[in-house]
């Protein structure tokens, strides 16, 4: 038998003996083990020379999301979350999935987006045509700005240009494709925009504000589908529950934005891990969720002839393995070595079924049990620890004010004062 994540019992484990199945899972050295348990991972030192001002780190807990099989390929998946039941939700759902193969994905390829706005453009539609004829033109020159990255087959792919309307006048928008490989490409399609600025200046006889890239990365996205047997849920009625809660999603903002939020519970998780950026991949989510003027679900639940549950998710995803955090981060070098990706879209496609999973997770509790008592017993044991308890009595008062049904401060300082006698 090869390789699996789908060990039983895997949340019982010790730390120590869930490090060691991860180490075995991934190849780690003992280095790589050192680094994982050592508080001091991230020196002040390097932490000074990712953000300015430095006083401290604050650590938020990783763990790993087992289970998953993606394209018939077994990944144990970091997750860095602050949220509990998030990772362990997870990993049910990943399970879940395995009674059809698992969750398969796509993607359109690494391209990003960078915005070169022009105003006081006289002739805005005719400016429009002019930038269209000159593509070639356009396109050598921001390549030349980024000679590595074309070397390795990314660079420019295309051009846009968009009259809008604003209160303010109209304004012609450039849009230039650039394929960014591996990288997150900020920093490489913006240094392009920037190069472009003077010469869509000339070619518009406008004046050139922003240049820079947009977030609304609707030509990276990636997807992320699934099928889940009928027999996987205690009920037939839980398909169709699913089914009403996907609808329910995709069809009203309110509930919408806590679906979406919880698909994101999964995603900017693995996005935290990897060291990348969770402020861009949550707004290409949201916006991409919005681009048909009405805000909608990123997920979709279907039931399949035969009875199963079918989800599928789309989304932008700009993440890379080079620059930023992720080159920098040793735990994030960790986790992209624990999930064993070669490539940015691999990573990409990987955080599409996590944040597919993640949504299932959700919605089958939702249309079954409701959330707050999973949630609650998790809850009772932050309230436990927020009191004071430690070692075994943060169980020991969780489980007292969970059975009470009174997960409150109060009463978690009563029972910790009953314990200890
Ligand atoms: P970067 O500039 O550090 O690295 C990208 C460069 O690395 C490429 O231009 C290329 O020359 C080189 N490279 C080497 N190997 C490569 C490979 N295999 N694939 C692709 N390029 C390779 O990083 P970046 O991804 O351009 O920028 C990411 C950073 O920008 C993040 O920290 C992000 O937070 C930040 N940022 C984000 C926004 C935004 O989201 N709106 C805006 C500005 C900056």
């Amino acid at each position: 038998m090869g390789k699996t994540s789908n060990i039983s019992g895997f949340f019982k484990l010790t730390i120590d003996e869930r490090l060691e199945a991860v180490r075995n899972f991934a190849g780690l050295s003992e280095a790589d083990v050192a680094m994982l348990k050592n508080a001091d991972a991230l020196s002040l030192d390097t932490a000074s020379r990712m953000v300015e001002n430095v006083i401290g780190r604050i650590q938020i807990p990783m763990g790993v999301a087992a289970n998953f099989l993606i394209n018939g390929k077994e990944y144990f998946v970091p997750m860095a979350v602050e949220e509990p039941s998030v990772i362990a939700a997870a990993s049910h759902a990943a399970k879940l999935t395995r009674t059809r193969g698992g969750i398969f994905t796509s993607n359109s390829g690494p391209v990003m987006i960078a915005q070169i706005q022009a105003v006081n453009v006289v002739d805005p539609y005719a400016a429009r045509l002019r930038i269209l004829e000159r593509k070639d033109e356009i396109l050598g020159l921001a390549d030349t700005m980024d000679p590595i990255l074309v070397k390795l087959g990314g660079g420019t792919r295309g051009l846009e240009v968009r009259v809008i309307d604003t209160r303010v006048g109209p304004m012609v928008i450039t849009h230039l494709h650039v394929d960014t490989r591996d990288a997150m490409g900020a920093n490489a399609v913006n240094t392009m925009a920037e190069a472009l600025a003077p010469m869509i200046e000339t070619i518009t006889g406008g004046r050139v504000y922003l240049r820079i890239l947009s977030n609304l990365a609707d030509h990276r996205v990636v997807r992320a589908r699934t099928v889940v047997a009928q027999e996987a849920f205690d009920a037939a009625e839980v398909v169709d529950g699913i089914v009403m809660a996907s609808a329910f999603a995709e069809a009203d903002p309110y509930r919408a934005a806590t679906h979406n939020k919880g698909i994101m519970n999964g995603v900017s998780a693995v996005v935290l891990a990897t060291g990348n950026d969770t402020r861009a991949v949550e707004a290409g989510a949201h916006s991409y969720a919005a681009r048909n003027g009405v805000y909608t679900s990123l997920t979709r639940w279907e039931k399949t002839a035969n009875g199963d549950l079918a989800g599928t998710l789309e989304m932008p995803m700009g993440v890379g393995l080079v620059g930023g955090a992720t080159a920098t981060h040793p735990i994030a070098k960790l986790a992209v070595k624990i999930l064993g990706v070669k490539t940015a879209v691999e990573l990409g496609e990987i955080i599409a079924a996590v944040g597919l999973a993640q949504n299932l997770a959700a919605v089958k509790v939702l249309a079954t049990e409701g959330v707050q008592r999973g949630h609650m017993a998790l809850h009772a044991r932050n309230v436990a620890v927020n009191a004071g308890a430690s070692g075994d009595l943060i169980d020991k008062v969780a489980e007292a004010m969970v059975r009470e049904r009174k997960v409150r401060a109060d009463r978690a300082v009563e029972l910790l004062a009953e314990f200890r006698g």
